[in-house]
């Protein structure tokens, strides 16, 4: 069926933070004698822009260019009375060295870095925006580049984040691309394990590109885009001409031009999974605007939320349940509590996918999740140990009490109606922490009573 829908989500709630030594309400400019001079002596001012950088620039059709950085220079170039010329070009290479050739005497967006410092003079910041690391689905939580060893990252040649990335994180190895989508498709083909792009830009590049399987790792709080006016360094009156302009630009005006340009507009869709999958993305990029207008601090708590959590069950994972065996072996050293552990492994669950197909299974897997959340205490963490398998992990609790809540888990299995299947029962090994365990020792008892349970029936609890 066709279904034709327009859904247009003015990102109201995009309100970008004030920046420093930024002018709140626009005021009249005041320029030296020199200043005035230059302006009066040059009619116009040639401008080299990315040509491929939405939503924040690119050369349209037509060969105009616009963006949410094309509308800040052009506002500042109103304010100080400058007429300014775009230089077309295919490529950001192209701008670059039409710029270094004096082709053009401005830059219009873009970060500052040492190796640009070289040759361009800079305005203050016209817009911020932070950078953040893109991977697919099935990735870790990214706590530092550092801890990475031999993944490749794809980045757009010539741009700040590769000059940094290259002298910051030697350990990564760089794969370049001709521009901003096409770096994020590589990491989608599975061509590139990440990239690190700005969050607004890639964002828009996955909402473009229906990349439904990339996901927000982490983020770099040392490379938040501060995007600028360049100057080339044989016009120093122009960059403080422009600079002026740049520092009557209010919060307000930035905000009204930012959510002109992130607006997300979705049309023509042939079937409802399309839409729903659109739908999920606009959702997706709406979250990712709203994150930016917060704390990168907030940011972080729901990456790692989003990292230590299962995807299917939305239980634990089973890297928050290492952390959890790590942090509960502590506490019993330290304080000499008890803390046991559950293992459960659903009996015969293969029969439920080769029966009633692997959606069966999963709304199984969903089921069981439920149960464990609802018979468990509040203290106890439940979390999917992997495929059919699942831990609970009992703080303050003894070998016997362990055994009673695996015992009140197996009845609960056993009586439980499930979706398609109806009757499913588990398995269960119950394990104790002992002095000198490590969280492989435990684990490992858990198992092995696990596999006892297995071999003398199934559907009961060993201990061991
Ligand atoms: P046993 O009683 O010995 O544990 O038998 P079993 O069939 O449960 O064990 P086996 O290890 O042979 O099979 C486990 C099955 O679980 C195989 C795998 O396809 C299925 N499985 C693992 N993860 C998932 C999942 O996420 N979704 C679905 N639907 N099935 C899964
Ligand atoms: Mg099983
Ligand atoms: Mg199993």
């Amino acid at each position: 069926m066709s279904l034709k829908t327009a859904l247009a989500l003015c990102a109201a709630c995009l309100s970008l933070s004030p920046l420093p030594g930024v002018a709140s309400e626009p005021a009249s400019i005041v320029f030296t004698a020199a200043e005035q001079a230059y302006l009066d002596r040059v009619q116009s001012v040639k401008m080299c822009v990315d040509p491929d950088w939405e939503p924040f620039e690119r050369i349209n059709e037509q060969g105009r260019h616009e963006g949410i950085g094309a509308d800040l220079v052009q506002l500042v170039a109103q304010r100080v009375g400058l007429r300014i010329e775009l230089l077309p070009v295919r490529t950001w290479d192209e701008s670059l060295a039409a710029a270094k050739a004096g082709r053009c005497q401005l830059m219009s967006f873009l970060n500052q870095s040492p190796e640009r410092d070289r040759w361009l003079n800079f305005t203050a910041p016209v817009f911020t925006d932070p950078n953040i690391i893109v991977t697919r689905e099935e990735h870790a939580f990214v706590g530092d580049l550092l801890g990475l060893s031999g993944e490749s990252v794809a980045l757009p040649r010539g741009t700040m984040v590769e000059e940094r990335i290259r002298k910051d994180f030697p350990n990564l190895r760089v794969i370049l691309t001709g521009s901003e989508p096409e770096a994020v498709s590589l990491v989608s083909e599975r061509r590139a394990d990440l990239t690190v792009r700005s969050l607004i830009v890639a964002a828009y590049a996955i909402r473009k590109e229906g990349l439904f399987n990339l996901k927000i790792a982490g983020q770099i709080p040392a490379y938040t885009n501060q995007l600028r006016i360049g100057v080339v360094k044989d016009e120093p009156l122009l960059r403080d001409i422009l600079d002026k302009g740049v520092r009557t630009v209010t919060p307000q005006e930035r905000e009204a031009i930012a959510n002109r340009h992130v607006a997300i507009k979705v049309e023509q869709h042939t079937d409802y999974s399309l839409l729903w999958k659109s739908l999920a993305v606009a959702a997706f990029v709406l979250a990712v605007v709203i994150y930016s207008n917060r704390k990168l601090s907030a940011l972080n708590r729901e990456l790692e939320r989003l990292s230590v959590t299962d995807k299917l069950t939305g239980l634990f994972n089973r890297m928050k349940l290492d952390e959890v065996l790590e942090s509960e072996i502590q506490r019993s050293q330290r304080f000499g509590q008890p803390f046991s552990l559950i293992l459960l492994d659903l009996d015969h669950f293969k029969l439920v996918n080769d029966c009633h197909g692997h959606q069966a299974g999963d709304q199984v897997l969903l089921e069981v999740a439920r149960l464990l959340q609802r018979h468990t205490r509040e203290t106890d963490l439940a979390g999917r140990w992997g495929g059919e398998e699942f831990m609970v992990v009992c703080p303050h609790t003894d070998e016997a009490g362990a055994r009673v809540l695996a015992e009140d888990l197996r009845r609960v299995f056993e009586l439980n109606e499930f979706p398609v299947v109806r009757q499913k029962t588990a398995s269960f090994g119950v394990a104790t922490y002992r002095p000198d365990d490590q969280a492989k020792d435990i684990v490992a008892r858990a198992d092995a009573a696990l596999y006892r349970a297995k071999d003398l029936g199934r559907n009961r609890v060993e201990w061991q």
